[in-house]
């Protein structure tokens, strides 16, 4: 199988790394990667978000599989682009993306479908943003209703900032605060038969005890010791077959991967939000443990052959990733530093470039990451904080308490 990998962050650097695990892969083209993916595939120049110019690529690679990593791309077309040329493609066409591209979209689909999630007001206007911040009360959620790379949603105490936040996004989603421990689940689907992939936790916020401002995320772990027994099973049930039910009732099936947001809420698991691909960095983790040839699960999805797979196939133990991220990340990161000890086995790179003298810099506000697996958590965690303090980067900061709450017990689902 030939592939072609749409993307150049973190998770693709997982997903070329799971790809190329996958013996029935004779070539792996990337495009545009990065260079830890060039390690693994060529590389090609290409705007990810132009779907004329993918599809062409596709063609010209003669990709039997193509896997769209970020959303951007799907937002624009690209699978559907793709899926036209007649090859195979892992990943929503555009209708279906929306799950992720519009809060609303997504919104209306759980509410149609009965999937619990936080009650939710969209408004365009400072009137629409006060009586819906009056009516939950603090803490505030504030939600750019279009896509924001993770970072146009405002968690706050401050009925100020919620406001400013409101007027910055224009149209924003208000919504009923959700107390709990969240927890990412990862859906392989190919529209109408679903996988669950192992459930992972990641971390949001910049800052050590989750303070300071949302990022893209700034680590992750799995599997999750401290979840309720059950967790993946009623989520399936109460969670992912009505909503696949639901895109297949409107005429646009969800085939890809569905990225289920939750909150381990004391009334049940509740959906915090939908996106249309892996999530970064939990990609990094969940891939690590699994054992199932990754190729041959995407291409079922994509071909509509998933309820014939085999079941997933999980290594024993434990995996944690920890971002190392550019000074002044999220708010403003400074790129161009030279970046030492980073060719290991582990580290995945998310914005890294290398100059011609093979100098390797960064290019992004998550530069890398150190992931490594272990018997358990604790072994994991110390594997990848022995990978992040190998790494040399003027400026950089990560987080110290990645997985640190799960290891030593101490997530407990308020009730
Ligand atoms: P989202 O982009 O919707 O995933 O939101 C980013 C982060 O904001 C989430 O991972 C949560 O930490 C937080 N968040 C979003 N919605 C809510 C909510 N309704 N209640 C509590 N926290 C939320």
């Amino acid at each position: 199988m030939r592939v072609l990998l749409v993307g150049g962050g973190g998770r693709e650097h997982a997903l070329a790394l799971g790809l190329v695990g996958d013996p029935a892969v004779e070539g792996l083209v990337a495009a545009p990667g990065n260079p830890g993916i060039a390690e693994v595939a060529s590389l090609r120049e290409v705007n990810a978000s132009d779907p004329a110019a993918v599809s062409a690529l596709a063609v010209e690679v003669a990709a039997d599989l193509v896997v769209v990593g970020p959303e951007a791309p799907l937002v624009a077309g690209v699978a559907d682009a793709v899926r036209a040329k007649g090859i195979a493609v892992f990943g929503p066409g555009a209708e279906a993306a929306r799950l992720e591209g519009s809060k609303t979209f997504a919104k209306d689909v759980m509410t149609a479908a009965g999937v619990p999630t936080a009650r939710a007001y969209t408004c365009v206007d400072a009137a629409g943003v006060a009586r819906a911040l009056d009516e939950f009360g603090a803490p505030y959620v504030v939600k750019d209703d279009g896509l924001a790379a993770g970072k146009g949603v405002v968690v706050t105490d401050d009925r100020a900032v919620a406001e400013r936040h409101a007027a910055e996004c224009g149209r924003v989603v208000i919504e009923e605060y959700l107390a709990g421990p969240e927890v990412s689940l990862f859906v392989v689907t190919d529209g109408e038969a679903a996988l669950p992939l192992l459930p992972a936790q990641d971390f949001k916020r910049v800052g050590d005890g989750d303070t300071g401002p949302n990022t893209g995320g700034m680590g992750a772990y799995t599997p999750l010791p401290w979840a309720p027994p059950g967790l993946v099973d009623d989520v399936m049930r109460d969670v992912v077959h009505p909503t696949l039910a639901e895109m297949r009732r409107r005429g646009t099936p969800f085939a890809g991967l569905l990225y289920v947001g939750l909150a381990i809420t004391p009334a049940g698991p509740r959906v915090i939000e939908f996106n249309a691909r892996f999530g970064d960095p939990e990609t990094q983790v969940v891939l690590a443990l699994l054992e199932t040839p990754l190729a041959g699960l995407l291409h079922a999805a994509a071909t509509g052959t998933l309820g014939a797979h085999p079941p997933l196939r999980w290594r024993d133990g434990a995996a944690v990733t920890v971002v190392v991220a550019a000074e002044g990340y999220p708010a403003g990161p400074r790129t161009g530093d030279a970046i030492f000890g980073a060719d290991r086995a582990g580290i995945i790179h998310a914005g890294t470039r290398r100059d011609a003298d093979g100098t390797l810099r960064s290019a992004g506000g998550r530069v890398l990451c150190g992931t490594a697996t272990g018997p358990d958590l604790a072994a994991a965690r110390d594997a990848a904080y022995r990978l992040v303090r190998g790494v040399e980067l003027a400026g950089a900061h990560h987080r110290t308490d990645i997985a640190a709450a799960a290891v030593d017990g101490r997530i407990t689902i308020p009730g």
